[in-house]
C-alpha cells in the first residue's frame, strides 16, 4: 500500500483448502501496517488455485434439492443483510441506482438487489464458467474478466459493492482507485472482508479459514482499509465488524486436520455447520468480517 519494503515476518500457513504443497509467509508492513502474503504468487499462478471445483463457484444445480431448501434462505438473508448494511448508512437505495459488483460469482446480491428495489446492476468476475452461468441462467449482464478489464466510463456507477473480493486481489490498491474512477463524487463503495482483529484471528492463528492462502493475499482492519481508500479518493462513513454464524466450523475443521474442504458441496457444508455449532452463543463477539461504507470524494 504505502512502497515501503520492510515489513515483518507474522505466520507461515499452509493452503487448508486444497492441501497444495508449501507455505505461504504473511507479514505486516513496518510502515503501513496492512497484513498481506509476500512474495505474492502472479496472476498466472493463481489462476491454477482456483479449479472449478472450488467452492465458491458451486452452481445451485450441483446442490440437491433437499439442501438447496436450507441453503437458499440463507443466501437470500445474507443478501439482504448486506443491502440493508449499506441503507444503514445511506438511506434507502432508489430504483435508479447504478450499481457495479465486482468479484459478483453468481450475481446473487445483484438478483436480490433488483428484486427488492428494482435496481439494475453489472456483476464483473474473472471465472469464465461462472459469468456464462449467469448470463445464460438469470439473463443478467456479467463483465467476465478484471474491473479493468470492463473498462466503464468514468463516474458510471453510483454505488461498487465488493463482497468477499478485495482480499483476493492481487492488487487492491490499483483495484481500488479503478472503482474511484469509475464513481461519480458523491457515490459510495461497500466492501465486506475477513477481519483480521477479531477474536477468531487471534485464537485460530494459522488455521483460522480466512487465512486462505494464496486465495486471500491482503489481511485488513478498519485502520489499514481506511488507510487505502483515502489513498485512493474516498472517505470511509462507517465501519462494522461482525461474525457469522457456522463459517468458524472451517477453522475448527482446520484444526482437527481437515484440510481439503475446498470442493465441498452441500453435504459438506453440513458437517462444517455441526462443527461451528458449539460457537453458536459466541458468535455476537466472534468478529470474523468487517463491513464499511465509503464515499467518493
Ligand atoms: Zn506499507
Amino acid at each position: 500500500m504505502c512502497g515501503a519494503t520492510e515489513s515483518k515476518a507474522l505466520l507461515q500457513v499452509p493452503d487448508h483448502l486444497f492441501a497444495q504443497p508449501g507455505k505461504y509467509q504473511i507479514v505486516q508492513c513496518c510502515s503501513c501496517e496492512l497484513v498481506y502474503v509476500n512474495p505474492r504468487p502472479t496472476l498466472e499462478a493463481l489462476k491454477k488455485h482456483y479449479p472449478d471445483n472450488y467452492f465458491a463457484y458451486t452452481q445451485l444445480e450441483e446442490i440437491s434439492r433437499p439442501l438447496q431448501y436450507i441453503l437458499n434462505p440463507s443466501i437470500k438473508s445474507s443478501a439482504i443483510r448486506r443491502i440493508r448494511g449499506i441503507e444503514r448508512v445511506i438511506g434507502q437505495l432508489p430504483q435508479e441506482t447504478k450499481v457495479v459488483d465486482v468479484g459478483c460469482g453468481l450475481n446473487l446480491f445483484l438478483r436480490y438487489l433488483g428484486e427488492l428495489r428494482g435496481c439494475q446492476g453489472v456483476g464483473v468476475d474473472f471465472n469464465a464458467r461462472v459469468a456464462e452461468y449467469v448470463r445464460k441462467k438469470f439473463n443478467m449482464p456479467v463483465v467476465y474478466g478484471t474491473l479493468h478489464d470492463a473498462g466503464f466510463d468514468n463516474d458510471q456507477f453510483d454505488l461498487v459493492t465488493m463482497h468477499e473480493y478485495l482480499e483476493h486481489e492481487p492488487n487492491p490498491l490499483q483495484i481500488l482507485t479503478e472503482a474511484r474512477r469509475i464513481t461519480r463524487t458523491g457515490g459510495h463503495i461497500n466492501i465486506e472482508v475477513p477481519y483480521i482483529g477479531g477474536i477468531p484471528a487471534r485464537i485460530f492463528r494459522s488455521r483460522w479459514s480466512q487465512f486462505d492462502v494464496p486465495r486471500h493475499l491482503v489481511f485488513f482492519t478498519p485502520r489499514t482499509l481506511e488507510k487505502m481508500l483515502k489513498r485512493c479518493g474516498y472517505q470511509l462513513v462507517a465501519v462494522r465488524t461482525f461474525g457469522l454464524p457456522f463459517v468458524i466450523g472451517l477453522s475448527v475443521l482446520h484444526s482437527l486436520g481437515f484440510n481439503k474442504l475446498g470442493g465441498i458441496k452441500g453435504a459438506g457444508w453440513l458437517l462444517v455447520g455441526v462443527a461451528g455449532t458449539p460457537f453458536l452463543p459466541f458468535v455476537p463477539i466472534m468478529h470474523e468480517f468487517m463491513s464499511i461504507v465509503a464515499r467518493a470524494e
